[in-house]
């Protein structure tokens, strides 16, 4: 459909002598996509929508798109259906776009050029939406047989490729203690580890197993788990608050916290994240003060695009500090499909010759506080811009004690958007 907006922003480019899309040599402007997650699929999505006269290359390395949302039910068989896997090449097809399969291993911002496995592909406007990047270094050191032993052995399941691994894991724990880390820093979903513990502990219970999950939490964790891990988990989650990692040994099976040394018998390592490797590769990490860069993406909190580059747009979990009155978005996929569309229509606006309009994001989760029967909590964030030009969040929780199914509705409202259609 196309909005007002959207007819007054070509309206303006045709006055301006230019037909929609082109470049001043008439060329067909290139909008490239690096990951197709949450947020490269939304922006493909609104792109193809509303901006057919625009070339429009999704590059994933990946061939087939799966959930992380909802993915902690289905861990544990508890999702009242099954995880949605899209294909990428059919999802491209029928909405008429090119997928190219390929890892990106460098973008030269300076030529506008981004190389994706053999291929150099030119853009006049690049979305990056490349996710996170797991950080072992604080708990492994580089020592890369540590790394890979972890990596394979004690999956964090916080990246889609992992899931099968970490079900396999989880549907073979026999007993014993099943350690879970929660890192310090920004991450992904939050409450996701508290989520999964619940989902853990109440297979633990209803499969009679003789066992329970240590959590090492270099937090305090969140209020509302934490009552329901000591009213109804008690004899199935040991919550180690506070307690911060110095090392892991995956041979001996031993974490070291500064305190303890915890023997365990398998793992879960949810490590410290930043942003996809891709996002360093191209200059674009968050400096601070001294100039030292650090783990997320810096960037235009009102517009979306690469500090000193408007051709580069940066969506989801990678964006480092949106506001020093809260620091970072949730890293939420709604909050990664919302950015998804605003840079879209940031590109189309700046296509047609327009100065795109400012708008905020917001952001929804769902976790499951409690299982048999179920509890759920809904995490709302929403965001205004205050006077003098800094953003501000609002956050509401919302407990809900008979939950109808809200969390499935909302994820196939977001596929909808990202896919055109409903999920299969
Ligand atoms: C267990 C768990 C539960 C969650 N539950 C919820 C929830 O209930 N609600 C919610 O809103 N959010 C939830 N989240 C968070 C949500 O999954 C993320 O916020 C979301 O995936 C972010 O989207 P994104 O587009 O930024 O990144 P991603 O979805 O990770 O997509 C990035 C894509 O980029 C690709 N990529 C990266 N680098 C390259 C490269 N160099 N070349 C080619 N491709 C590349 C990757 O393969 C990936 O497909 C959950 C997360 C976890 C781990």
């Amino acid at each position: 459909m196309t909005t007002r907006r959207d007819f007054l922003a070509g309206g303006l480019a045709l006055a301006a002598g230019r037909a929609f899309g082109q470049s001043p040599g008439g060329a067909r402007q290139r909008v490239v996509i690096v990951g197709g997650g949450w947020g490269g699929l939304t922006a493909a999505a609104r792109l193809r929508r509303v901006a057919p006269e625009l070339e429009l290359t999704l590059v994933e390395r990946e061939a087939v798109f799966r959930s992380l949302p909802l993915s902690n039910a289905w861990l544990l068989g508890r999702a009242p259906e099954a995880l949605p896997r899209q294909d990428y090449a059919a999802v491209a097809s029928a909405m008429g776009y090119r997928y190219l399969q390929a890892e990106v291993s460098a973008i030269d911002r300076e030529r506008r050029r981004v190389q994706a496995g053999p291929q150099a592909l030119d853009y006049d406007w690049l979305i990056l939406a490349a996710g996170i990047r797991y950080d072992y270094a604080p708990w492994l050191g580089d020592d890369p047989r540590a790394i890979e032993a972890v990596r394979r052995l004690y999956p964090a399941g916080y990246v889609a490729g992992e899931l099968d691994v970490l079900r396999r894991k989880l549907d073979e724990f026999k007993g014993g203690d099943l350690l879970m880390t929660v890192p310090s820093g920004p991450s992904r979903c939050p409450p996701a580890p508290y989520e999964r513990a619940v989902m853990i502990a109440a297979s633990l219970k209803s499969r009679k197993i003789t066992g329970r999950l240590l959590l090492v939490d270099a937090g305090g964790g969140m209020q509302r788990f934490n009552r329901v891990f000591a009213e109804r988990y008690k004899d199935q989650i040991q919550h180690l608050t506070h307690a911060t990692v110095k090392a892991i040994d995956p041979f001996a099976r031993i974490l070291a916290t500064e305190f303890d040394e915890i023997r365990f018998d398998d793992a879960i390592i949810i490590p410290p994240q930043g942003a996809a490797d891709i996002v360093r590769q191209a200059g674009l990490l968050e400096t601070d003060a001294a100039g030292r860069p650090g783990a997320w993406a810096g960037f235009d909190p009102l517009h979306l695009h690469a500090v000193g580059d408007e051709r580069v747009f940066l969506v989801g979990d990678l964006l480092g500090r949106a506001s020093p009155l809260f620091g970072a978005y949730p890293k939420s996929a709604h909050m990664a499909a919302r950015q998804g569309r605003i840079v879209a229509d940031a590109i189309i606006a700046r296509s047609r010759g327009v100065p795109p309009a400012p708008t905020l994001p917001d952001s929804e989760c769902h976790v499951h506080t409690a299982v048999d029967p179920a509890e759920t909590m809904r995490i709302e964030a929403r965001y205004r811009l205050r006077g003098d030009g800094l953003i501000v969040q609002t956050v509401r929780q919302h407990e809900d004690p008979q939950p109808r199914g809200e969390d499935v509705a909302w994820g196939r409202a977001l596929y909808a958007e990202m896919l055109g259609r409903n999920p299969t």
